[in-house]
Formats: C-alpha cells, sequence, structure tokens
C-alpha cells in the first residue's frame, strides 16, 4: 500500500499502525488520488491502472502492476477508504469487508488517499494464528519500510505505531536518508561509490569495513529504485571487502542499480524481491569492481591477493600513514609449565619426517605436523581409552571447529561454538535471574548511537544488562555511554555487542514465549561465543566440556541446533 502511494506520486506518506498491524493499519498520502469509479475498480482482482498497453509490460518502472494488492487485502481484513482527486469538489468514502461492499458515498477530505485497514485475517482465524509476536511482525514491517524509504528520499514518511512516533523523515538526498535510517554514527563510515557501463548503472554507498556488522541488517540492492534480494551479488561486494572483515561478520551496503527494465525479469518471485539479470556474470564483475575500487580510493585496500599482479609498494604513497606491525602474544605462556610441551614439539622436526622425501607416498600437511603424542592420542580415542593415567579426559580438536573424546558409547563430537554458546547461555540467564554481574571497566567509554528506530529496544533492556555487568548510561536522547561489560564480553567491541544483542532480540522474538530474560541471555550469548575456528588447548576444551556437561540441555541449542553427536562403537 504504501508502494502505491509512491505510485500516485505521494510526496508525503504516513503509516501508522496499531499493535503491529494485527489492529490496524493506516497509510495516508497526499498522491493523485482516484474518481468515484477507479475507487470502486480498485478492489477488483487484476484492477490496475498501471499497464495501458501492452508494452507497458517491458518497461515497467512503477512498483506494482497486476492489481492484486488491494483485493487480497480486503478480502481479509476490514478495509476503508477515502479518497479524492486534485480539482474535485468532493471525494469517494468506502467500506468494504471481506470483499464485500458495506457502504459508498461521497464525503468531503483530503486530496489525496487514506486507507485504513482493520482486524487483518479477522475471517480466516487459521491463518491469523500464523502471525508471529507483535515484535517480529513489527519487525517485518519496518525492515520493509526501510527498503521503501531508502529508494524514496525526496518523499517525506512518517511511522507511527501504538501512538508513538518511530520515525519522521523529511524530503532529503540518499545520505541523509541513510544517516536519518541509521544513526549518525554511520556517517563517517559511508563511501561512495558508482560506475558506468552499457548495460548497467551502479551508484551508492558503501561502509568502511569498521562498521561491518554480524547480520546482513544494512545489506541493500536496489534496482531501479525497488529493493531486491540478490546473494550472487552480495558476493561480489563481500568477496571485495577480502579479509578486512573478520569472518562471520558483513559489510554494510546501500547499492542502486540502473538498469533498462527489458534486461531484467522481475516475475519470477511473487514478492518481486528476487530479481533475474540477463548479464549476471558481467554484471558480478561490475560490483565488484566498483566496491574495490571505492575502498581503493580510500586507501582501504584488502592485504594483498596473489593472482592479482600488483607490486606492494603500490599500497603505499607519501601520504599513507604506517602503522608499525601488530603482533599477538600471549602474556601468561610459560614455557617452563607443564602441558605447554605441546606447543613446543609442533615446532620440532616431525618423527615421520623420512616420509617427506617419499615422493610415492602422499600425504596431508596434518600427516607431517601432528606430533607423535596427539597421534597417540587419537588412537587412544578410537579405541575407547580416553582416560590418561592421570584420570584426565583425552581431547581433541579437529578443523578447530569440533571438540572430539571418548563416551561410554563411542565417540563424542561437539560442535564447539554452539556448545559455547550453550554453557554462556545458562551463565547469563542465571545472572539476570540473580543480578549479579561483576562489571568489567571498559578503558576508555565508548559511545553508542543505536539507529533512532532501535532506540526503543535498548531503552527497554537497558536496566536488566546493567544488572548482569553493563555499565550503559544514557546520555541525551539518542546517545548511551558503555562504560563497562561484562567479564565474558570483554574481547567484543562494545558497538558490537549492542548492535548484535539489539538484532537478535529482533530476531529471536519470532518465538513468543520466550520471555524477556531469554532473550536478552541468548542474544548475548550469541555475540560472545567463539568464532568458529578457535583454536584450544587442551585444558580449554577440557573446561569447555564439563561446562556443557553441567547444563540443563547439553544436546541442543536454544534454538534446537545440536550440540554434539555420539558415534557409536560399533
Ligand atoms: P497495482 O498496484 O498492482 O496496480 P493494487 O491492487 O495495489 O494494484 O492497486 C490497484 C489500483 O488502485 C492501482 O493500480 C491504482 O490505480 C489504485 N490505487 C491503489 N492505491 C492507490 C493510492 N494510494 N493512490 C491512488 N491510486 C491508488
Ligand atoms: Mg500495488
Amino acid at each position: 500500500m504504501v508502494e502505491n502511494a509512491i505510485d500516485a506520486g505521494a510526496s508525503d506518506i504516513q503509516i501508522i499502525i496499531k499493535d503491529a498491524g494485527k489492529t490496524s493499519i493506516q497509510i495516508i498520502d497526499n498522491g493523485c488520488g482516484m474518481s468515484q469509479t477507479d475507487a470502486r475498480m480498485a478492489f477488483e482482482r487484476h484492477a490496475t491502472s498501471k499497464i495501458a498497453k501492452a508494452e507497458d509490460l517491458f518497461c515497467i518502472r512503477t512498483m506494482g502492476f497486476r492489481g492484486e494488492a488491494l483485493a487480497s487485502i480486503s478480502a481479509i481484513a476490514s478495509v476503508e477508504l477515502k479518497t479524492k482527486q486534485d480539482g474535485s469538489e468532493l471525494g469517494t468514502h468506502i467500506c468494504i469487508s471481506g470483499s464485500e461492499i458495506s457502504s459508498q458515498e461521497q464525503a468531503t477530505c483530503t486530496k489525496g488517499t487514506n486507507f485504513l485497514v482493520k482486524n487483518l485475517f479477522y475471517n480466516v482465524q487459521a491463518r491469523r494464528k500464523f502471525l508471529k509476536s507483535d515484535r517480529a511482525e513489527y519487525r517485518h514491517i519496518l525492515n520493509e519500510l526501510h527498503r521503501i524509504v531508502l529508494t524514496n528520499p525526496e518523499v517525506s514518511f512518517t511511522f507511527v505505531s501504538d501512538n508513538k512516533q518511530v520515525f519522521k523523515l523529511q524530503a532529503e538526498n540518499i545520505r541523509q536518508r541513510i544517516i536519518s535510517i541509521f544513526g549518525k554514527s554511520i556517517n563517517q563510515n559511508l563511501i561512495n561509490l558508482g560506475t558506468e557501463t552499457s548495460i548497467v548503472k551502479i551508484n551508492g554507498f558503501i561502509a568502511k569495513p569498521e562498521r561491518s556488522k554480524k547480520s546482513a541488517s544494512e545489506q541493500f540492492f536496489f534496482v531501479n529504485n525497488r529493493y531486491m534480494y540478490h546473494p550472487y551479488f552480495r558476493k561480489a561486494v563481500e568477496m571485495a571487502y577480502g579479509n578486512l572483515i573478520p569472518e562471520g561478520e558483513h559489510p554494510s551496503f546501500f547499492i542502486y542499480f540502473n538498469i533498462d527494465p527489458s534486461n531484467i525479469d522481475i516475475n519470477i518471485h511473487p514478492t518481486k524481491t528476487e530479481i533475474k539479470f540477463e548479464d549476471e556474470q558481467a554484471i558480478f564483475q561490475i560490483v565488484n569492481a566498483a566496491v574495490k575500487e571505492a575502498l581503493g580510493k580510500f586507501n582501504i585496500v584488502p592485504s594483498l591477493d596473489f593472482e592479482e599482479n600488483i607490486t606492494r609498494d603500490a599500497h603505499f604513497t607519501s601520504t599513507t600513514s604506517v602503522r608499525p606491525p601488530n603482533i599477538k602474544i600471549n602474556p601468561d605462556y610459560n614455557p617452563f609449565e607443564q602441558g605447554n610441551t605441546q606447543n613446543y614439539k609442533r615446532e620440532t622436526i616431525p618423527n615421520n619426517w623420512e616420509s617427506l622425501y617419499n615422493p610415492t607416498q602422499k600425504k596431508t600437511p596434518d600427516d607431517f605436523f601432528l606430533p607423535e603424542e596427539t597421534q597417540v592420542e587419537q588412537k587412544s580415542l578410537l579405541d575407547d581409552n580416553a582416560i590418561k593415567s592421570e584420570g584426565k579426559g583425552i581431547f581433541y580438536q579437529l578443523k578447530n571447529k569440533y571438540i572430539l573424546t571418548s563416551g561410554k558409547s563411542g565417540l563424542i563430537i561437539i560442535n564447539q561454538k554452539r556448545a559455547h554458546e550453550r554453557i554462556l547461555f545458562e551463565k547469563f540467564l542465571k545472572l539476570l535471574e540473580t543480578r549479579k554481574g561483576v562489571v568489567q571497566k571498559t578503558l576508555f567509554p565508548v559511545i553508542y548511537e543505536p539507529a533512532p528506530s532501535e532506540r526503543a529496544i535498548l531503552v527497554e533492556v537497558m536496566s536488566e544488562l546493567n544488572n548482569i555487568g553493563f555499565e550503559i548510561v544514557m546520555m541525551g536522547k539518542d546517545k548511551f555511554e558503555i562504560r563497562g561489560v561484562p567479564g565474558d564480553l570483554t574481547d567484543v567491541d562494545p558497538n558490537k555487542i549492542l548492535d548484535q544483542m539489539i538484532y537478535v532480540m529482533g530476531e529471536v522474538s519470532g518465538s513468543a514465549e520466550m520471555v524477556l530474560h531469554e532473550k536478552i541471555a541468548l542474544s548475548l550469548a550469541k555475540t560472545a561465543a567463539f568464532k568458529i575456528g578457535k583454536q584450544f588447548h587442551e585444558q580449554e576444551m577440557e573446561d569447555l566440556f564439563y561446562s556443557l556437561m553441567s547444563c540443563s540441555n547439553h544436546n541442543h541449542t536454544i534454538e534446537g541446533k545440536k550440540i554434539l553427536e555420539i558415534i557409536s562403537v560399533d
């Protein structure tokens, strides 16, 4: 309906919802309005004013063109429409519900269109039950609105939910619009991007690597001013960033494609967010190059990739500032301590060194460098004899992703990330209930500026967070200061913790029954859980294993994913 308002040339659109739209949705625009006949016609299936001749089908630039939205909506809700065209004395007022018109009369109203949709699915209770929690449905609406407002910066939008104004956007340019939506903090991170080729024109913004998110919540492609979901092109962008962004994080981008409509097929998906391009591979290259170029302009260059033929010096200009190299050391490392011998052994010549010189025997690198001790352990583990003489368990880490150990019935394979998530979840939940978190003061307070629409979530959970070891202080309308975080989260950038936590709060709300404490615990656990690929010392594996075993449920994550698998001896 908001798209309809845009197609009607509105310059000001108000969206007013109650109970995440379940009770009512109202869209008010100042667009061209409808005549009395058209107002009546608009609810008929396949009634559209947007295709006048057959050729129009091949150059669609409006949002809708199938005449389905209003017919469908009026079939499952009560709809009230008031509309007036410019220059008409009187407008039209129509009430329709369950596809039946209950009244139609002339009325005085302002120019434009005012739709009020009430009691969604009142006559299809089964479908109404499938609506998600209010928070989840609200999120969907907000996401959908973001897609629309980001392509129509010249239109002013007001969004009101349950009598509270979520945003009021003045007509502005795209950059300002992005800032209005995602908060002032994104401003200094935006990099211009633009390129023009014979098949496509691309412009927009990408964000500097430090803006990257754990979610894809700030990734937007638009084609001819319509949002599109395009995993393949997204790959083109992410590849251009290369290793500037840590694994598991995603760059923010707002990329607008302009293309001759006859070169794309917007019909492949009912909601039309998936779009088929004729020259997909060529465009992939264009997108990839455009992002690389934009990053390059700001001296943000992915580290050398050897396929490319560039010399090292090319990265340095007289103005480049040079950072001293950064080496990670473990200050607690004591080479004389027991248990550190394994690291030392790795450096020595492998016992089976001779095989290095035997070209007929093909071996993997692991074969050469696994210290003998580990190979023995691995063997005994498979022998179901995992208890060393001191009575400790034997643990083996596979590909930095799984922990293997021997159980009574067979080989236990633990997904280390999921295990850690479960452990932290239970820990945070307990802290939330006992309110005994320990604050770890951050060295320098960090300013956090959530996107305006996310502020409410943070305010809602702030006192809970402060109970479990955060110290977050409100510094005015849009600003928060993070002065401390719980001990388990000290490795993570505090801004990222809150970003991620707010994001997960929005996502996990899908299951309505989850109580607030569980949601907070889950989102923190997900934020703090080890990245896939962390390498463990034996002691760490053992700790993880026993912490997992003491959890109330060690088999599944909160979201129902398997934490461990046992391969029986048989
Ligand atoms: P479509 O957008 O695919 O044409 P819809 O069912 O969404 O189909 O709308 C049917 C018709 O109703 C539109 O083609 C348009 O003529 C008219 N219409 C709908 N909303 C508005 C509006 N806000 N202002 C003016 N006309 C509208
Ligand atoms: Mg439409």
